[in-house]
């Protein structure tokens, strides 16, 4: 069963069509990554997604649940984007497990929760500190804590990794990959890292100027690029 489906979605910001009848069916468990230029609307896709801006027309589906005019609290999804804001004031514990109580979870499973996945992320010696006492790559690990608290049917991944240093970029993509294995999660990733995007997808979907030009696995996109736009962008073999 398709974990997502986008259906015919269209986007315009002030008369500009920056979604152009996008559509896709992303399966249970998959990984799935979104990569194209800057401003081809990668970002504008995620935000639909999620439900923080709402579409223009089309239809979101989230476990087979028309989704589309639901507000983001509403949508069985946790997000990380680029800005990975953490609440300056609460304590690294705080900041994962305030979604859930948001959501009126009880205490007793929050902490469990919190247990869980400050052990996942190996940050379970920062639980009491403020985010002003750590490190860029701490951050973004609470940051994902804070998403992988909750067990959606869907997380939304915008550039997560974007902020990070070479090196933890890479040691961080590892540690994705191991949640996804281990998880069985079903994932939507943006990046712009060509790398990233082989090493982590289940499939990959090319997009330029509104539209999706291709989706296939990264062996189909990069040996077998529809265009020469995609086999430019994903650097494949001439
Ligand atoms: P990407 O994430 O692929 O870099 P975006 O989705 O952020 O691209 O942006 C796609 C296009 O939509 C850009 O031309 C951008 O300027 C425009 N855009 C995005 N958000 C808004 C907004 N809130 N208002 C007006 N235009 C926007
Ligand atoms: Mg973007």
């Amino acid at each position: 069963m398709a974990a997502l489906e986008i259906h015919n979605v269209c986007k315009e910001f002030g008369g500009e069509r920056v979604l152009k009848n996008v559509s896709l069916a992303i399966d249970s468990g998959e990984f799935l990554i979104l990569v194209g230029p800057s401003g081809c609307g990668k970002s504008t896709l995620m935000n639909a997604i999620a439900g923080l801006e709402p579409v223009t027309s089309g239809e979101i589906r989230i476990a087979d649940e028309d989704v589309t005019w639901q507000t983001p609290a509403e949508r069985d999804i946790a997000m990380v984007f680029q800005s990975y804001a953490l609440y300056p004031s609460m304590t690294v514990r705080g900041n994962i497990s305030f979604g859930l109580e948001m959501r009126k979870v009880p205490k007793a499973e929050r902490e469990a929760a919190v247990e869980r996945v400050a052990d996942l992320l190996q940050i379970s010696h920062l639980l009491d500190r403020k985010p002003s006492q750590l490190s860029g790559g701490q951050r973004q690990r609470v940051a994902m804590g804070r998403a992988l608290a909750r067990e959606p049917k869907v997380y939304l991944f915008d550039e997560p990794l974007s902020n990070l240093d070479a090196k933890l970029r890479v040691d961080m993509r590892t540690e994705i990959k191991k949640l996804h294995q281990r998880l069985g999660t079903t994932i939507v990733y943006v990046t712009h890292d060509q790398i990233e995007a082989m090493t982590l997808a289940d499939r990959i979907a090319v997009m330029r100027d509104g539209n999706i030009l291709q989706l296939g696995t990264p062996d189909e996109v990069y040996n077998d690029p529809v265009d020469i736009f995609v086999a430019g962008f994903m650097g494949s073999p001439s």
